[in-house]
């Protein structure tokens, strides 16, 4: 249930309300907003005498039953998109807002020379967001696990130098507390989409989070997941649709392209789509990227390598920085026409 209070309610007037709601047997979970309080109340209990009763008092606007599982994130709750905004050294951006945003970078940061490099590519073509992996998931427990701490403070020089936020993955909740301290934005990993208790960890980090889908997660999965984060303290997320696994093997997942007006049905949230794992083969990349922006994402998030075949991590997938560059410059015609259609048009 999500209960509006009258504008300008007192502390006692909430207060009130509050007592009421914990009567019927639901919990409160959030309280938003100064001038107009949105109170959120979740759990069992009489739905239909628990409305009725919030209606009567006169401290509250609107009592209404929210049907999805996902409360927080849902439409029903918020109709306007979250817009997330990143503060660096160059100014604001904002994800959701009126900009389509373009991340960018290696899979891995590897070195102070590949990710220094990278930012400066990423920066010139347009990319308002440097991605590299410092904490690495890998199919193998053999392969390369990433730089952690010495490649977030890559990751913190190459922002110092060219202004770019930072969006880098955290794989445990043991080093939220470090990756929050170099990030701009917390990247939760496909696989990790459901640990449940890395989700709860993120709720007082302090910094939004991109919450990828799962490998074999559905839409509602998702956005519980994205649910979870917000119900332990943080709305700032954006959802990532980077491909499922299907019985298709010409691309390595298989990109759910659809998700994303789906998403924009059901949630607030911005949503971007990951072309890089959601094909595996760098050559697929751009015409998925231009997919992404004619079909209403909010921003892409590609991966990019000074040099591909020596990556350490996803080189087949990687863009080469002309590539980038080109990609980039074919992109514009259509983030303009997104931007003169921004919202995206609503489903019939
Ligand atoms: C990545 O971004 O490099 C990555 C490992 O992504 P995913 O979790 O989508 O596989
Ligand atoms: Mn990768």
């Amino acid at each position: 249930m999500i209960i509006s209070m009258k504008i300008h309610s007192s502390r006692a007037d909430v207060d009130a309300v509050c007592d009421r709601i914990r009567e019927f047997g639901y919990k409160i979970h959030a309280i938003e907003g100064e001038e107009r309080v949105v109170i959120g109340a979740v759990g069992v209990g009489d739905v239909t005498a628990c409305l009725e009763s919030l209606e009567a008092m006169p401290q509250v606007e609107k009592a209404v039953r929210i049907s999805a599982p996902y409360k927080f994130v849902s439409k029903e709750f918020k109709k306007e998109k979250t817009i997330i905004s990143l503060k660096t050294k160059l100014g604001s951006t904002d994800i959701g807002g009126d900009e389509f945003v373009v991340m960018a970078g290696p899979c891995s940061v590897e070195s102070e020379k590949q990710i220094m490099e990278s930012a400066e590519a990423v920066a010139a073509a347009g990319g308002r967001v440097l991605r590299g992996g410092a904490f690495k998931p890998r199919t193998s427990p053999y392969d390369f696990q990433g730089l952690e701490g010495e490649g977030l403070k890559l990751l913190a020089k190459a922002r110092e130098a060219t202004g770019l936020a930072i969006v880098t993955e955290v794989m445990a909740d043991k080093d939220v507390g470090l990756v929050a301290e170099y990030a701009d934005i917390l990247q939760i990993g496909a696989r990790n989409m459901q640990n449940f208790a890395l989700l709860k960890s993120l709720g007082s980090c302090g910094r939004p989070i991109m919450l990828k889908r799962g490998l074999s997660s559905t839409i509602k999965e998702l956005l519980m997941s994205a649910e979870y984060i917000v119900a332990h303290g943080n709305p700032n997320i954006m959802l990532c649709e980077r491909g499922i696994r299907t019985f298709e093997t010409e691309t390595r997942n298989t990109c759910d392209i659809v998700a994303v007006p789906v998403l924009n049905e059901l949630t607030h949230l911005p949503v971007i789509v990951d072309p890089s794992h959601a094909t595996g083969k760098r050559k697929l990349v751009p015409a998925l990227a231009r997919a992404a922006v004619a079909i209403g994402a909010d921003g892409l998030i590609v991966e990019a390598h000074p040099c591909p075949e020596k990556a350490w991590s996803d080189g087949a997938q990687s863009l080469t920085f002309e590539q980038w560059n080109t990609m980039m410059r074919d992109l514009k015609p259509y983030m303009e026409l997104w931007k003169a259609n921004r919202p995206a048009p609503a489903l019939a």
